[in-house]
């Protein structure tokens, strides 16, 4: 059986995931190009990180969605365990204020059965209060308790960890910049990196989704509908942990429109977010991530209209961010291969859920590959397992003992609000983080109440001693992104310098 090249483009949830999934074929040789010098630098870093029941979906309207959210959410349940992430299972629940509302959650319910959720629950008055004393007018909830949440970052991270272990090779800093398509089968991709061959090519490159496409001659689905995608932002607040969350589980609002709403939702750290809005911005603006005084405060006063005073004051608040959605003009995700491309798979158009959906999507896309002809040959020895970075702190007494005694850097610790150790930063970079940020996201090292103020300029000094470059060369999370200007004794000798 001969071997086939893959190249799977953008390594967020979806490209990690498919490059997962395939990885458990011998005959293929999966290549994850990324432009970014990390994994999940696009939306899929900046999201709510639910784990979504799959009740939301209209399957008439958006049957890719509804077909993928609920079977993504069961896969969920399994790849946490085998990946070490932290969840926070908690549950969900749909509020209604008012008569129309509970209609509304009624249609939901519906079509939660449809979409085979399980143990979908509509609870009434008291039922409802009693899940969630603390919400202003509640008269009823639409109660999913196999929602949940992770932390998105952590998880691409993980499935790529783990897709590497198993022979996927990432390809890190490598635009894709054409696709050619070979006279007699096959691909030329050209990257700012050189070129690479492939014999299936599997875009799943986010808000450039529609770019990429159009680079392999592909502009409409196979419905006629045109591929353009452009960014939905959403805007959130972060509550520290030590407030304690004013709900136990996920909140939703009774929908209305596009939008799930505007949510309460508590993290797997204990982090409270509120948010997102949502706010179309238009197909030129997909790396506009920035806040705004408006869109916050409008996420802010809908919670407080909606549910009563509950939040912490805006001043407890440790960080505020967006993120953009990447939306299809239809609203579906669009999971296809072509027939006048064969060998190209899309996997674009990934907006919410996305991140519940992506370990389905990837299975999705096999089956694409299957109907073009693939067969796969799996392997004997896959590995489904990933070992997280240990967090010393929080280790059991005599565990915590053995790693220092092995690494006395497992005692220094750095991050004082999270307690990370110097051992688990050295240990982040071993595993490919080169920035400030791929340290926060594999260690959450500055990610908690002081958010760095007082461990960023160690950090620098570990990431600039492990990668061998000089302190200012450090990187926030991007290129261009220094944090330094100069050496402090740089800085000094100019003061010094004679007039
Ligand atoms: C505000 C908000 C809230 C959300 N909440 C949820 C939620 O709670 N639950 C849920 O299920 N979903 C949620 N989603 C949706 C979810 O975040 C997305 O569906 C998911 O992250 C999409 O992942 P992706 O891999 O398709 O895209 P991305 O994460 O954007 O990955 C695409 C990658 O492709 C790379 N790339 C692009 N062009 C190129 C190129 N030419 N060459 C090489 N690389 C390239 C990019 O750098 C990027 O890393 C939310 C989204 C937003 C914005």
């Amino acid at each position: 059986m001969s071997v086939e090249e893959v190249v799977v483009i953008g390594a967020g949830i979806v490209g990690a995931c498919v490059a997962r999934e395939l990885s458990k074929y011998e005959n293929l040789n999966i290549k994850l190009i990324e432009k970014e010098i990390d994994v999940s630098c696009g939306t899929t870093k900046a999201n709510t990180g639910i784990i979504h029941a799959g009740y939301d979906d209209d399957p008439m309207q958006y049957p890719v969605r509804a077909a993928l959210c609920s079977k993504g959410n069961a896969l969920w349940h399994n790849m946490v365990e085998e990946l070490g992430l932290h969840v926070n299972w908690c549950g969900s629940i749909v509020g209604a204020t008012n008569e129309d509302e509970i209609t509304v959650l009624e249609t939901l319910l519906k079509r939660g059965i449809t979409n085979n959720v399980p143990n979908l629950k509509l609870l009434i008055g008291e039922e409802a209060r009693r899940l969630e004393p603390k919400l202003k007018n509640l008269k009823a909830a639409l109660y999913a308790p196999t929602e949940g949440t992770i932390l998105p970052f952590e998880a691409a991270i993980a499935i790529v960890e783990n897709a590497k272990s198993n022979g996927v090779l990432p390809v890190l800093e490598t635009e894709v910049v054409n696709i050619e398509q070979k006279n007699g089968g096959g691909f030329l991709i050209k990257t700012s990196l050189g070129d690479f061959k492939a014999d299936w090519v599997i875009n799943a490159a986010g808000l450039y989704g529609d770019e990429v496409s159009k680079m392999a001659g592909i502009l409409r689905t196979n419905n006629g509908v045109s591929i353009e995608i452009h960014p939905r932002r959403g805007e959130y607040w972060i509550f520290p942990s030590e407030y304690g969350s004013p709900v136990r589980h996920i909140v939703f609002p009774t929908p209305t429109g596009a939008t799930k709403g505007i949510l309460l939702t508590p993290d797997p750290e204990g982090s409270l977010l509120a948010g997102p809005n949502s706010e179309e911005l238009s197909s030129i603006d997909k790396e506009d991530k920035a806040t705004t005084r408006i869109g916050l405060n409008e996420v802010y006063k809908y919670i407080t209209e909606k549910w009563g005073p509950i939040l912490p004051p805006k001043n407890k608040c440790i960080k505020n961010f967006a993120g953009l959605r990447a939306e299809p003009q239809h609203g579906d995700f669009i999971v296809e291969g072509y027939e006048r491309c064969t060998g190209f798979i899309n996997a674009i158009g990934i907006r919410s859920p996305g991140l519940t959906s992506a370990p389905m999507i990837a299975k999705e896309v096999l089956n694409l590959m299957a109907k073009q002809g693939f067969r796969g040959k799996v392997k004997e020895k896959w590995n489904p397992h990933r070992e997280p970075i240990p967090r010393t702190l929080f280790l059991p007494y005599e565990q915590r003992g053995r790693l220092v005694s092995a690494d006395s850097r497992y005692a220094h610790l750095v991050c004082w609000c999270e307690g990370v150790s110097e051992g688990e930063i050295v240990e982040a970079i071993k595993r490919g983080a080169r920035t400030i940020q791929g340290i926060g996201f594999r260690t959450r090292a500055g990610l908690g109440r002081c958010q760095g103020m007082s461990c960023q300029s160690k950090i620098v000094e570990i990431l600039s001693r492990e990668l061998g470059i000089p302190p200012e060369k450090v990187l926030l999370k991007s290129k261009g992104s220094e944090v330094l200007t100069c050496g402090i004794k740089d800085l000094v000798g100019v003061f010094n310098e004679p007039n």
